[in-house]
Order: structure tokens, then C-alpha cells, then sequence
């Protein structure tokens, strides 16, 4: 690549490279602060992980939760971000994170196509802790109509199947927390979006487009930023990766990228933001960095395209890093003929449905969020050198009432009408729990006595191992038809079925360290000047936590902002 001609060369005040959220916001942002921005996408689509994601922001004090007379206060925010971050973050960016986010979704509300809704009832992820709420702290979109977006609509990243009803129609995150818990009205809510979606198919035939019209949470958010970017025509070029930050006196004054095969320098008279996502995708770099084993294949972000170009080519100026040993684990399932595996956020709650290690034993409460289950299979299997993979059992009962993973519950998908293919890889069964342990590999003494034990603690509503189910976070994905313990019920109804959990991720949380302006610092602690780095190619503001839904793609936009607003008063 490097001795390819350099051809037409451009300018810009700013280069954002890499189309999440975070870095459609943070050319929004520029443009709107009177930059010219230009946006450089790697991939032939837009949107990356963000796209495919859940769009949930976790943004305290935000004024859709005080419109709905939710109680937060900074004070509150603040003592939670800093009992969840500990000291692995420093200070300043915290609060620069606690003093910019609800501008952040002020500026959403007001400048730009994206809509969100306070998700009332979503907890944060550490209830124990102090100034943790009950709800009120995440936002979730609302369905964009996007129609919008005319021929662009067909470069927008697909979302994943895993977000959508049925596989291919947009709910919003409160609809489908509302269906998994099985709430009042939830069996009519989903029949109506399914005969909203049938009664669409002119539209669909008209464009000759398979999807549904309505775009869906990440989907419904990039799509928002990416007609907001239309509407200001701020130019995105897709298939142009960066190759490499151009550095004079050791300043970032632009960017390298490739054009079919063809090298091409533009150069950012103020600055360039890194926004082009972690390094989940490079399996060399995996190894280098986080804990053994490790797989490309385990990640359910979007195959191929983040592989850490932005932080190899910005230590290339020195730049440090921080967190490299951390991701955003998440539990995964892989599915013949899916490019990224499937991640398995809500599901270990539902009553019924336990995951062992292949001593048969459970080493962690199946409800907790998914960073920490992530963590603890690890932490298992550095203990027991079986945990990688990892079982979720169930029985008959479980499978007819709920989901798990790509398998619906077997009311609307049942065992015939799952794909051959699937069976003995993504789902194994068997009519006793000895001969489906057999079929998995895993001790069948040791399942056999976590079941019995488990399924006397469903009878008493206690956990005595993990206390699953003992908190509001926990309860949140629970039946709440089931008592005494919404995420407790008996396996006992054979047909048993097991299902296969790899030690994924939704990306990476380590990388460049950056100062509360979202500048990349180098070996000496100093600012690089004119180099901004957001999102997960930025080493997290969370630090080693989660602290609730949102708590990436909202200090991405967030440090998006921060990072514009900072780019436009350099001089
Ligand atoms: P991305 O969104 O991945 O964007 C990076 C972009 O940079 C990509 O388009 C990529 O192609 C591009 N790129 C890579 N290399 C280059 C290069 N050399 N040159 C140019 N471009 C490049 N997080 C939340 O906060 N809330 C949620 O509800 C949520 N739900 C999730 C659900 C799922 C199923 C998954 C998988 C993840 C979810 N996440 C969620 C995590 C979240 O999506 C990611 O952490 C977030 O999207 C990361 O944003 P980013 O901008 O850093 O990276």
C-alpha cells in the first residue's frame, strides 16, 4: 500500500476516521461549530458495531428522565461513576464525562434527526452501590423512518438479527424488554408490530428492499446521525481506510488513507479524531493484549473491519495506552453462516436456565451484567481450565416459554423448525441430563448435583451460591410471572438442551489514553497535539465496569462532542 502514487490531495479544518456513533457525532458537531469536517469509513457501509447495536446511552440527569419526574441528581451521578470506575480512571475525565453527557443528548434533541426515550425502567448495572438508580439513566431510541435516507439507506449497516423481532422487525428496547418479561399487554404489542410490518410490504416491494422500513435501535441511530449529516452535507467516504496519522513537529496535521488501492493524503488543518473502534478484530493483537484463549471469531462485533489501524498508527507518534488487557465481554453464541457471533445479554436471566463449566458446576450468577459473567467465565477457567467454553442447560419447560440466543422460544419456533444444521452445534438435546452432558463433554455428576441444588433454591426463591435474582438489575430480565423469584424455575422436564457460551465480546476497552479533552496523550504525559481519539479505540472513561445500558456509545458521543468542541478552539 505504502508505495502506491499519491493522488489528489485534500483538506480539511477536521478528519474524523471511523462512522459509529461516535464519530457521525463528532462531525455533526465540528460542522456545526463552522469546521469543514470530512468522515473516512473503512468498510462499504456505515455505521459499525454502532449500527448493529442496542443505540442505548447512559446519560445521568438526562431531561427525558426528569420530564417523566425521575430523580437524579450530579451529586448521586457522581458518587455511582466514581464507586463503579474505582481509581483506574483519572478524575478529570470523569467529570468531564458527568459535565458534558446530558449536553450531549440536549444537542441529539435539538440539532439532529435522532430521538431518544428514557428506558424508565432499566436499572444501572451495580445496584448495591452508592447513588445507583433504579432506572431512568439509559436512553433508548425511537424508530426512525428510514425512508429517509433514500439510496444511502442501502449502505447502512444491517442490524443484527439478534435486535430485531422475529429476526426482521425494529422494536425499540423497551418493547422487547417488555416481551422477554412477559409484562401486561406484551402478547399484543408484538401482534401489532408484526401486522404493522405485513401491512408495509408495498413499501418493501416498491424499493425492493428486504427490511423493514423503520430502523431500530443502533440502527435508528445511526441512521438519525446519518440523514443529520446529510442535511448539512458533510461527506463520508466509505472504502477509505487510514493508513497512517501524517505528523509534523510532533503534531497530527492530517491523515493517509487508501482509495481503491491508491494512497491519499488529506490533510486537517485543526485536527483529526480517531473514532475507528477497538481491536476485537485483529487476532494478533488479541493475543498480544487480552487473556488467553482468545478468538476473532468469539466477538459479535462486525467481522473484519475493527482491527486496531488507529492505535498501531497512533503509537507510531508515541502515543500510550491504557486497559489493553480489558473488553466489553459479553458471552457469545456463534451461528453457521453468521459472520459475528451472537451476543447473550439478557437471556441467562429468564427462569430456567443455568450455565455451567464443564465440571458441571455453576461459577457465577447467570443474571449479572454481561461484563462481569464475560469476566468470570475467565476467571473460571483460569481456576479450572473449563469454563472456555461454558453450558447454558435448560429443560422443556424453559425451552417452550423463552428465547436463548438465535432459538425462539418453542411456542413460535419449535424443535422441528430449527435449522438441521444447528443441531449438535449451536443446540444440543437429549432426554436425560447424564446423556446430554455425555453429548458436551461436561461431568454428569457435576450437572446432575447443580441441578438438584438449583432447583431447590427455585422452590425457596434463594440462591444461596450467587443470589441470582437478588437485585433489581437481576430482576429486570426475570419473568415476572414466576414466584417467589422471577429468575428461578426447577429443570426438571426432560427433553434437556444445552447451549454452547464462548468468552466474547461487543468490542474492546482498552486503548489510547486520553485527557478530559479527549486528546491522545503520549509516552510523557503530554497532549498530541491536533490527535483526538473517542469510542472504543479510546481506553474507557468506565475504566474495568459497566455501570449501566449505554455506558459505551454514550462517553463515545460524548468524548465526540468534547473532542469538536475542543478541535474549534485551537487556532
Ligand atoms: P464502531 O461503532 O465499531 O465504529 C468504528 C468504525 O470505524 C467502523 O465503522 C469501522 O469500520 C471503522 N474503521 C475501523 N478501522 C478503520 C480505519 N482504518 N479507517 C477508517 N475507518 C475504520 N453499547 C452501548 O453503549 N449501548 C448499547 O445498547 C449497546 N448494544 C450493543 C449490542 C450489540 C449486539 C453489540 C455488538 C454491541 C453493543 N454495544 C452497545 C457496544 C457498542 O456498539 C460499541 O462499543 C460501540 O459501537 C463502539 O463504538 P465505536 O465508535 O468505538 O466503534
Amino acid at each position: 500500500m505504502t508505495d502506491a502514487p499519491h493522488s489528489g490531495d485534500a483538506q480539511f479544518d477536521v478528519v474524523v476516521v471511523g462512522s459509529g456513533a461516535g464519530g457521525m457525532l463528532a462531525a455533526l458537531r465540528a460542522h456545526d461549530l463552522g469546521l469543514s469536517v470530512v468522515l473516512v469509513e473503512k468498510a462499504d457501509v456505515y455505521g459499525g458495531t454502532s449500527a448493529i447495536s442496542g443505540g442505548g446511552i447512559w446519560i445521568p440527569n438526562n431531561r427525558h428522565a426528569k420530564r417523566s419526574g425521575l430523580k437524579d441528581s450530579p451529586e448521586a451521578a457522581k458518587a455511582y461513576v466514581e464507586a463503579s470506575v474505582g481509581d483506574s480512571v483519572e478524575a478529570e475525565r470523569i467529570a468531564a464525562y458527568l459535565d458534558a453527557a446530558s449536553r450531549m443528548a440536549d444537542y441529539l434533541d435539538e440539532k439532529t434527526r435522532v430521538r431518544y426515550a428514557v428506558a424508565a425502567q432499566y436499572p444501572d448495572y451495580y445496584p448495591s452501590l452508592p447513588g445507583a438508580l433504579a432506572g431512568g439513566r439509559t436512553l433508548d431510541p425511537e424508530l426512525f423512518d428510514a425512508s429517509v435516507l433514500g439510496d444511502e439507506l442501502k449502505r447502512l449497516r444491517p442490524p443484527s438479527p439478534t435486535t430485531l423481532l422475529m429476526g426482521k422487525i425494529a422494536w425499540t428496547a423497551r418493547q422487547a424488554h417488555k416481551a422477554m418479561s412477559k409484562s401486561f399487554g406484551w402478547r399484543f404489542m408484538v401482534v401489532w408490530a408484526m401486522l404493522k410490518f405485513r401491512m408495509d410490504k408495498a413499501w418493501r416491494k416498491k424499493t425492493g428492499l428486504r427490511r423493514d422500513r423503520y430502523a431500530a435501535l443502533g440502527s435508528a441511530l445511526v441512521a438519525g446521525l446519518r440523514r443529520s449529516m446529510m442535511d448539512r452535507d458533510i461527506p463520508l467516504w466509505l472504502s477509505s481506510p487510514l493508513e497512517r496519522i501524517i505528523e509534523e513537529g510532533g503534531s497530527a496535521v492530517g491523515v493517509e488513507i487508501t482509495q481503491s488501492g491508491v494512497l491519499r493524503r488529506i490533510r486537517a488543518r485543526k485536527g483529526v479524531i480517531l473514532a475507528s473502534g477497538g481491536f476485537e478484530q485483529n487476532q494478533s493483537l488479541r493475543e498480544q493484549y487480552l487473556p488467553a484463549p482468545t478468538a476473532v471469531r468469539w466477538s459479535a462485533t462486525p467481522a473484519g473491519q475493527n482491527t486496531g489501524d488507529s492505535l498501531v498508527a497512533a503509537q507510531a507518534l508515541g502515543a500510550r495506552t491504557a486497559l489493553m488487557d480489558w473488553a466489553w465481554w459479553c458471552p457469545t453464541i456463534g451461528v453457521p453462516k453468521e459472520t459475528s457471533q451472537r451476543g447473550v445479554f439478557a437471556e441467562r436471566a429468564f427462569p430456567g436456565a443455568i450455565v455451567v463449566n464443564g465440571l458441571g458446576r455453576r461459577f457465577a450468577n447467570e443474571a449479572e451484567p454481561y461484563l462481569e459473567f464475560g469476566k468470570a467465565m475467565y476467571d473460571d477457567h483460569q481456576r479450572t481450565g473449563k469454563t472456555l467454553p461454558a453450558w447454558v442447560i435448560f429443560d422443556a419447560h424453559f425451552r417452550f416459554h423463552y428465547a436463548m440466543g438465535p432459538i425462539m422460544p418453542g411456542q413460535i419456533m419449535p424443535d422441528r423448525r430449527i435449522p438441521q444444521e444447528w443441531w449438535d452445534q449451536v443446540l444440543w438435546t437429549a432426554d436425560s441430563l447424564d446423556a446430554l452432558a455425555g453429548k458436551i463433554g461436561v461431568d454428569p455428576a457435576g450437572l446432575r448435583e447443580t441441578v438438584d441444588r438449583m432447583n431447590r433454591f427455585a422452590q425457596t426463591g434463594k440462591d444461596l451460591d450467587f443470589d441470582r435474582g437478588g437485585n433489581v438489575y437481576d430482576r429486570y430480565y426475570g419473568d415476572v410471572n414466576v414466584k417467589p423469584n422471577p429468575c428461578l424455575a426447577p429443570i426438571q422436564k426432560g427433553p434437556f438442551y444445552a447451549m454452547r457460551l464462548d468468552g466474547g465480546d461487543i468490542g474492546t476497552k482498552g486503548g489510547l489514553l486520553t485527557n478530559a479533552h479527549a486528546q491522545v496523550i503520549n509516552q510523557s504525559g503530554q497532549p498530541i497535539r491536533g490527535l483526538y481519539a473517542i469510542g472504543n479505540c479510546s481506553s474507557s472513561v468506565m475504566g474495568t465496569s459497566y455501570p449501566g445500558a449505554g455506558s459505551t456509545l454514550g462517553p463515545a458521543m460524548t468524548f465526540g462532542m468534547i473532542a469538536a468542541d475542543h478541535l474549534s478552539q485551537q487556532v
